[in-house]
């Protein structure tokens, strides 16, 4: 009888503790070690209810809560060449580029959205550093180059969010050759006259803070982001001193005039909002709830009061 115990007994009780809650609904906070349900935490786009830790969050959930009512569509980014280097370390570029993109459900390291925001037309481009440390490669710089060519087309301001490790390792010159090629990029919508706003975000670091990370006309990050060229380890070890606490993070940058604002994630789409129609000349948004519709005449003028409204809270329906 040794293989009922053995065998069938584990088996049949494996079937049966399938039925528990599955591990992914509830996630740790990194921080301070809270339990966080998984609503919950999508709810607050990813942030910590408790100590407000800013998690990482998918283009795609951030467009999701960006763009009035969810609603965007994709700006097309034309392929570049597949592995000119033919690199490989230990996995091949391409099997790793393929295991990304299972991974992520995306086609590479930026997505491109254009959409309306607070009822008026903006092109968002944002990185993701789960897909291979959101590193620039020439498929990031060709990103950057079609935002900005729709911003330009569509006279509307470009919002970038950055997350990246640097360049791409396995593109060699051709990523580092994307700083250049970017800043381009951004030069041209300065041409144009429109503005361009760079959202730092968790971490940002190597050769794309050394270019269009830190172009921008106005300069926001999230809390807690790591904004650096080279990392706080790599200098601590080449100076040989101890660095002070805070460093390279978003609030030390802020006090030290690199940076404009520090924003915490729920407040970003009313923040862009008011300085994208600062700087476009715009007036500015109507904020708050406004009383129901009267009965009779007056009901015309207040219906699109109501609508006004509708502008902040996202609501395409009205
Ligand atoms: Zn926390």
């Amino acid at each position: 009888m040794n293989w009922i115990s053995n065998y069938v007994r584990p088996k049949i009780n494996s079937l049966f503790s399938r039925r528990e809650v599955p591990e992914n609904l509830w996630s740790k906070c990194p921080e301070c070690g809270t339990m966080l349900f998984h609503r919950e935490l999508s709810d607050n786009l990813n942030v910590c209810t408790s100590c407000q830790h800013h998690m990482a969050i998918t283009p795609r959930d951030r467009f999701a809560a960006l763009f009035d009512g969810g609603v965007f569509v994709d700006v097309p980014v034309p392929a570049p060449v597949a592995d000119p280097l033919h690199f490989r370390d230990q996995k091949r570029y391409p099997d790793r580029l393929k295991s990304a993109q299972k991974a992520t459900g995306e086609a590479e390291a930026m997505l491109v959205g254009e959409g309306e925001m607070g009822r008026s037309t903006v092109v968002v481009a944002a990185q993701d550093f789960s897909f291979m440390g959101g590193s620039m490669g020439m498929y990031v710089g060709n990103a950057i180059l079609a935002a900005a060519e729709r911003a330009v087309e569509r006279r509307c301001p470009l919002i970038l969010f950055s997350a990246a490790g640097g360049a791409r390792m396995q593109e060699g010159l051709l990523s580092l050759m994307q700083m250049p090629r970017t800043t381009v990029a951004v030069e041209m919508l300065k041409e144009a006259g429109l503005p361009y706003i760079v959202v730092l975000t968790h971490p940002t670091t190597g050769g794309v803070t050394a270019s269009y990370a830190m172009l921008g006309d106005v300069q926001i990050a999230e809390p807690g982001a790591l904004i650096c060229f080279a990392g706080p380890r790599v200098i601590e070890q080449t100076i040989r001193e101890k660095l002070p606490e805070g460093f390279q993070r978003a609030e030390y940058l802020l006090e030290h005039g690199m940076l404009d604002r520090v924003t915490h994630r729920t407040e970003l789409r009313a923040e862009l909002i008011t300085i994208c129609r600062m700087l476009t000349g715009l007036p500015p948004a109507v904020m708050g709830d406004l009383p129901a519709p009267a009965e009779g005449p007056e009901a015309a003028s207040t219906a699109s009061a109501e609508a006004a409204a509708a502008v902040l809270n996202g609501d395409p329906a009205k």
